[in-house]
């Protein structure tokens, strides 16, 4: 329940809310945590292949799909992934998986569940954050995009469910798009034997999209009849 206007503008004395980026003082609390400027500033993807992500002519209108996806799309569903991954958009993922910042989770998803809202004609049943190690988890403590799932669910309201396992592997952090496409495919297991037929995958980027491939790839082996591929960063060009 929102506190009332006159205890939040009491708190707001004392404590005052900060922009997530710029920490300059906020006068109205917002939901993405940024002032107006830096809300407006983030680097956002204009038009985007409706598989992959990529970044498309902005005078295309019909057909959304590259290249590349009309052979071998990435996804059977969507990829919704609204900012580009550099400038602030990366100090807010960097805030998110390096120091567990719970403000950085909130604005990104909010950049996320924005564009979801725009674009989706039709959500998923179930959304599943992608997995780390146990040895990833226990040594960070968490996963960032458990954090981030759990952010969306609470301004989608879709059940958020953990239905892939992750073997330990190589981080992929840092690699180069051919390091990163020679993963082996059998890095994830399906957990759950009652998956609905169409699902989310929940990442912090997409860089060339080959893990996410791999789980979607997971989830439609073991039943699933369409994965959505939600991240709120995309690389601007496949390295
Ligand atoms: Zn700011
Ligand atoms: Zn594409």
């Amino acid at each position: 329940m929102p506190l009332p206007k006159i205890i939040r503008k009491t708190i707001n004395l004392f404590l005052p809310d900060t922009c997530v980026l710029c920490r300059m003082v906020v006068n109205e609390a917002t939901p993405h945590l940024c002032c107006r400027h830096c809300w407006s500033a983030l680097p956002r993807f204009d038009t985007q292949c409706r598989h992959c992500g990529r970044p498309l002519p902005s005078n295309l209108t019909s057909e959304l799909i590259c290249g590349a996806c009309q052979t071998k799309p990435l996804t059977v569903g969507l990829t919704i992934a609204p900012l580009v991954y550099r400038d602030d958009a990366v100090n807010l993922v960097h805030a998110l998986k390096f120091s567990n910042s719970v403000r950085a989770a909130r604005t990104l998803s909010c950049a996320l569940s924005e564009r979801i809202l725009s674009t989706a004609t039709r959500l998923p049943e179930v959304m599943i954050p992608t997995p780390i190690s146990w040895r990833r988890h226990f040594r960070r403590g968490y996963n960032q995009c458990d954090r981030l799932t759990h952010e969306l669910a609470s301004t989608l309201g879709i059940e958020v469910r953990y239905a892939l396992h992750r073997k330990h592997g190589r981080v992929q952090h840092g690699n180069s798009r051919s390091v990163r496409e020679a993963q082996p495919t059998n890095v994830f297991t399906v957990t759950d034997t009652d998956l609905p037929s169409h699902i989310a995958l929940v990442d912090d980027v997409i860089t060339t999209g080959t893990t996410m491939r791999n789980m979607s790839n997971t989830l439609m082996r073991a039943g699933a009849k369409r994965v959505d591929l939600w991240a709120p960063c995309r690389a601007s060009s496949d390295f």
